[in-house]
Order: structure tokens, then C-alpha cells, then sequence
């Protein structure tokens, strides 16, 4: 049985943050009844066979997932049970915002069998939560870990971002230090990136907005890999930290090209040869479902070349990199030929070691040109 994922996009959210561009709509709360129900339809309706394929994730993202009610996500899990096999999911995430994870929501996620809480706590400083535009306050990231804590859940993890404006090594510390008192298993902790489309983007286009240079953001990205591993959260990838064994099952999926299957407007699919994504835009979601149409939007098929690519691409993003095995046999030896000429370019950033291909802490830094140069042209 192959191993895969299940992911659900909630797409609503109280506000939009200034540096955020996963589809989500602010202030349209009130759709999201008829959005459950498009949801149940579309989990319902799901065509395709995948018999040969073992679900042990169910990850709900967003958004802010933390909006659902415990009534609902007792129905979608209830749509997801009936029409696939889920009893051997193993991990349950729900991503949740501080302002809306109240004890009672939690108790009764805990009670439906959610298991691991990704919470996005992003700062303990609230004037770095304001310039975010986030509209909790570190007060209620402390009150939300504290209750997650005391509803059970043993399996925490807490979203940050760092890299912001005036933010130096010492100031990005105390928000580690923080959140390290409360023991979660598992960190993101995330560089502050511009993206196209955001009102940071416009905002660091007038000027208005200093991020830190490139080398003072390798400094917080080497010195947040050293602190986390010292006080017992090596990175397992680029962005992410755990307590060993509380790696992220769920975007392992992702990162080692294993199949998952997505619902929700602008949520992707993978079938480990096929690629498909929902239409981004709620209103064409809700229609398309409501009348008995895919939410599909479009579909790409990977050639193997693509798939070995995306094979080499994701796995230098983890610390175990990837394995030469896992390319098909008449790419292998084109493959382990870049390698080779990759580590006379890089030298101990990269290694190569056994069967597996893997970027050492420092090469982690560099993950996205020396893809470029393995990557088969
Ligand atoms: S709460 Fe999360 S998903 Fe919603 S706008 Fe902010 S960063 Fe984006």
C-alpha cells in the first residue's frame, strides 16, 4: 500500500495579513455553512480510484480551519469516512489561529479525534503581530497553547516568522526562547518572504518597507538552525524543526513526493504521476460543486524527467535529502554524474553518501540553487 495524505483548504479568514497569498477571503464568515456543504458534495462525489493507496494524514489547512465548529468537522470527517478508508490515519492536524481557539473548540477537536494542532502563533512581540496585521496578540498565543495543552493535545506545533524589519538575531531569540517554554514537538519557523500580489509587496516596493539584507537573513537562518538543534529541534527541513519523531507526517507526503488527495478551493492533488488543482476563487468553487461539476480547475501530467526533478528539487529541502534508488534506472546514472559535479561546485554542502543525496545545515541555505545545478536540463 502506498502511504498518502488527505488535505481540506478552508479558504475563510477574519483578515487578511499583509504578507499572505494562500487563497483565503476575509469577512465572508457567513458563506460557510454553504461552503461545508459544496465541501461534504465534493468529498462525497470524489471519482477517482484509489485503491492501492493507505490514508494516514488528514491535514486541514486554510485559511483559518479554527472557524470550523466542532459540528462541522464532525460532518467532513464523517463525508471523508464514508467515501474513503481512513482508519488508519495516524495524524489529524488542524491549523488554528490564537483568536479563535477557544477550550471548548479544542476539547471537542480532541474528542473527534484531531491529534496535532498547528498553531500560527508568527510573533510574541506585538508590534511585530500589528505590522503583520495579524489580529491576535501574544497574550492569546500563550492562552492558546496553555489550553491546547490542557484539552489533551500532546502534539503541538507553533508557526513563526522571522526576518522582519529592524529584527536582529537577539530580538528573534526571545520569540524562540519564548515559545520553547511550552515544549510544542514541532516548529515552523518561516523568513519573512515578499509576495507578488501582497500588500507587503507594495508596501517594500514604495520603500515604506526595510527587510533585512540577504546576509543578515543567512545569519538568523543559520543561527535558528544551531539554536533549535542545541535545545533539541534539528530541522528535518528547510523551514521546519521537530523533536525527533514528531516530524510533520503530513507534509512528508509532499516533500517525498508520496499521493495525497486535496478538496477546498485552490487545494492540489498528486497521484505520483498526475498533478490536479481546484479552482482559487470561492465563488467559482461554490458554483462549479453546487451544480454537480469538478472543481477542478486544471490537471498536468508529469513526465518522468519532471517527477525526477521534482524528486531531486523537494528532497534537498530535507535533512534525509533523497535516495539515488528512488530515480528511475535510466535516469540514475545522469542523475549521480550532476551529484558528482555538484559537489566539486559546492563541496561540503553537499553529500553524497550511500544511496542518499543530501545538503548538510549550511548547504541548506543555498537548497535552491544547487537543485538548479542537479536538475536534469
Ligand atoms: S490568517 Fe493565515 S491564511 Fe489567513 S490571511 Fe493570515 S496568514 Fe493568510
Amino acid at each position: 500500500m502506498i502511504k498518502a495524505g488527505i488535505y481540506i483548504h478552508f479558504p475563510f479568514c477574519r483578515a487578511k495579513c499583509i504578507y499572505c497569498d494562500f487563497y483565503s477571503v476575509a469577512r465572508q464568515e457567513q458563506l460557510i455553512p454553504r461552503f461545508i456543504e459544496a465541501l461534504l458534495n465534493e468529498i462525497e462525489h470524489w471519482p477517482s480510484d484509489i485503491s492501492g493507496w493507505q490514508f494516514d494524514t488528514i491535514f486541514f489547512g486554510g485559511g483559518t480551519p479554527s472557524l470550523i465548529t466542532p459540528q462541522q468537522l464532525e460532518q467532513i470527517l464523517l463525508a471523508l469516512s464514508e467515501r474513503f478508508d481512513i482508519s488508519a490515519v495516524r495524524e489529524l492536524t488542524i491549523e488554528a489561529n490564537p483568536d479563535s481557539a477557544d477550550q471548548d473548540k479544542l476539547h471537542a477537536w480532541r474528542e473527534l479525534g484531531v491529534n496535532r494542532l498547528s498553531l500560527g502563533i508568527q510573533s510574541f512581540n506585538d508590534d511585530n503581530l500589528r505590522f503583520l496585521s495579524r489580529i491576535h496578540t501574544a497574550v492569546d498565543s500563550r492562552a492558546a497553547i496553555i489550553s491546547a495543552q490542557s484539552a489533551g493535545f500532546e502534539d503541538i506545533s507553533c508557526d513563526l516568522i522571522y526576518g522582519l524589519p529592524g529584527q536582529d538575531w537577539e530580538k528573534w531569540r526571545n520569540d524562540l526562547q519564548t515559545v520553547l517554554e511550552f515544549e510544542p514537538t514541532h516548529l515552523s519557523c518561516y523568513t519573512l518572504t515578499v509576495e507578488n500580489g501582497t500588500r507587503l509587496h507594495d508596501l517594500v516596493a514604495a520603500g515604506s518597507v526595510l527587510l533585512p539584507s540577504d546576509d543578515e537573513g543567512a545569519e538568523l537562518f543559520r543561527r535558528t538552525g544551531e539554536f533549535l538543534t542545541e535545545n533539541g529541534y534539528p530541522r528535518y527541513e528547510i523551514s521546519n524543526f521537530a523533536r525527533p519523531g514528531k516530524e510533520c507526517r503530513h507534509n512528508l507526503h509532499y516533500w517525498r513526493i508520496e499521493p495525497y488527495l486535496g478538496f477546498g478551493p485552490s487545494a492540489h492533488g498528486f497521484d505520483g504521476r498526475r498533478r490536479w488543482w481546484n479552482v482559487r476563487n470561492l465563488a467559482n468553487y461554490l458554483e462549479l460543486v453546487e451544480s454537480d461539476q469538478s472543481a477542478i480547475q486544471a490537471t498536468e501530467v508529469l513526465t518522468v524527467h519532471e517527477q525526477t526533478n521534482e524528486r531531486i528539487g523537494f528532497g534537498l529541502r530535507l535533512a534525509e535529502g533523497f535516495k539515488l534508488s528512488a530515480i528511475p534506472g535510466k535516469l540514475r546514472s545522469k542523475v549521480l554524474q550532476q551529484v558528482q559535479q555538484g559537489a566539486m561546485k559546492w563541496g561540503n554542502y553537499l553529500k553524497l553518501e550511500n544511496d542518499c543525496v543530501r545538503l548538510t545545515e549550511k548547504g541548506m541555505l543555498y537548497a535552491d540553487a544547487i537543485a538548479v545545478d542537479l536538475q536534469l536540463a
